[in-house]
């Protein structure tokens, strides 16, 4: 199998790795994924592949001199685009990039441009973009990273075809990380902390699970406590725990991402057959959703919902609208 460093994703590494091997490769890929999700790993493992000097049937081989090269980051024919700390890449540094095009690779037969968050180019850069992504040398290919391609203008979407990176459960997570030497010491209580917490993405996991990030868990557990009380609590129980919860506003909007999350899985537990997206494994939903009506579950989420939008999009007080929530979801 090809792209041996990737987990899951089976179908992209064997469409990706016959677009190398039959030569059938596009110009331009979008690579989509959630954050952490192993987007820039897999643009990594790309470049290693179509440069791979090895001639193993599984690409890439990982130890010949040029994929090491490319795994200590020294090699002059991928070209990294990044926004940085900008919010916006400016039409002026998608042109730099475009203007060195022309340049032979310097050592194998093939450049690569990366583009982060190219979703972060404003529309001016995208349409300097477009010409390079029509026609370039044959010998250029563009990997273009964004958690949403719908973001991108349509000319440029047109124009590249679209890779989509696995988004994995919290079951399957807990699994991986649990093979994971970092994970050793861990216990049962932690894994299934930083799997959920992760939503997806391997690394968030296993970085969250080996710094003991804190800060994401206690999120988490305050939307678990929070649904908890919707579903089951007391009125009183709740509006005093949902007012008392203080975030940044960045903060609330993970909070509430949880909180949907854990009730969708609630409602999901409804049907017989069901995979959980919050929670690491189906008993909690289940019990909670054999213990109430669809409407109410529907509620509680379309309470949540709005008590989001108002904090995040509409900057509304979040003592207010905690209380509001806590007071109107029973
Ligand atoms: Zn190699």
């Amino acid at each position: 199998m090809d792209f041996k460093n990737i987990i899951g994703n089976d179908s992209l590494r064997s469409l990706i790795g016959n677009h190398i091997k039959n030569k059938t490769l596009s110009h331009a890929y979008i690579i989509e994924g959630p954050k952490g999700s192993g987007k820039r790993t897999l643009a990594k493992e790309i470049c290693k592949a179509l440069m791979c000097e090895s001639p193993s049937p599984d690409l890439p081989c990982g130890s010949c001199r040029s994929c090491k090269r490319i795994e200590e980051g020294y090699n002059t024919d991928i070209f990294v685009l990044t926004r940085g700390d900008k919010a916006t890449i400016p039409v002026e540094e998608v042109r730099n990039m475009t203007a060195t095009l022309g340049y032979y690779p310097d050592d194998g037969d093939c450049k690569v441009y990366i583009i982060e968050d190219a979703d972060r180019m404003t529309p001016q850069a995208q349409n300097a973009l477009l010409l390079s992504l029509e026609e370039p040398p044959s010998y250029v290919v563009f990997l273009l990273l964004t958690e949403d391609s719908t973001a991108l203008l349509e000319t440029v979407r047109s124009r590249a075809q679209r890779l989509k990176t696995e988004v994995f459960s919290p079951a399957f997570t807990a699994e991986w990380l649990k093979k994971q030497p970092a994970a050793a010491k861990a216990s049962e209580n932690a894994i299934s902390s930083a799997a959920t917490v992760s939503r997806g993405s391997l690394g968030l996991a296993l970085s969250t699970l080996s710094s003991k990030s804190t800060k994401e868990a206690s999120i988490s557990a305050d939307a678990s406590r929070l649904v908890e009380l919707l579903c089951t609590g007391s009125r009183a129980e709740a509006i005093v725990f949902a007012s008392g919860i203080k975030y940044s506003r960045a903060e609330f909007e993970q909070f509430f991402d949880y909180a949907i999350l854990a009730v969708r899985d609630i409602l999901y537990a409804k049907y017989s057959s069901f995979t959980p997206a919050y929670y690491t494994d189906s008993s909690i939903p289940k019990e909670l959703s054999s213990k109430l009506k669809m409407t109410k579950l529907t509620h509680i989420y379309d309470a949540l919902i709005c008590a989001k939008d108002d904090i995040t999009r509409y900057n509304a007080q979040t003592y207010a609208v905690m209380t509001t929530l806590a007071a109107s979801a029973l």
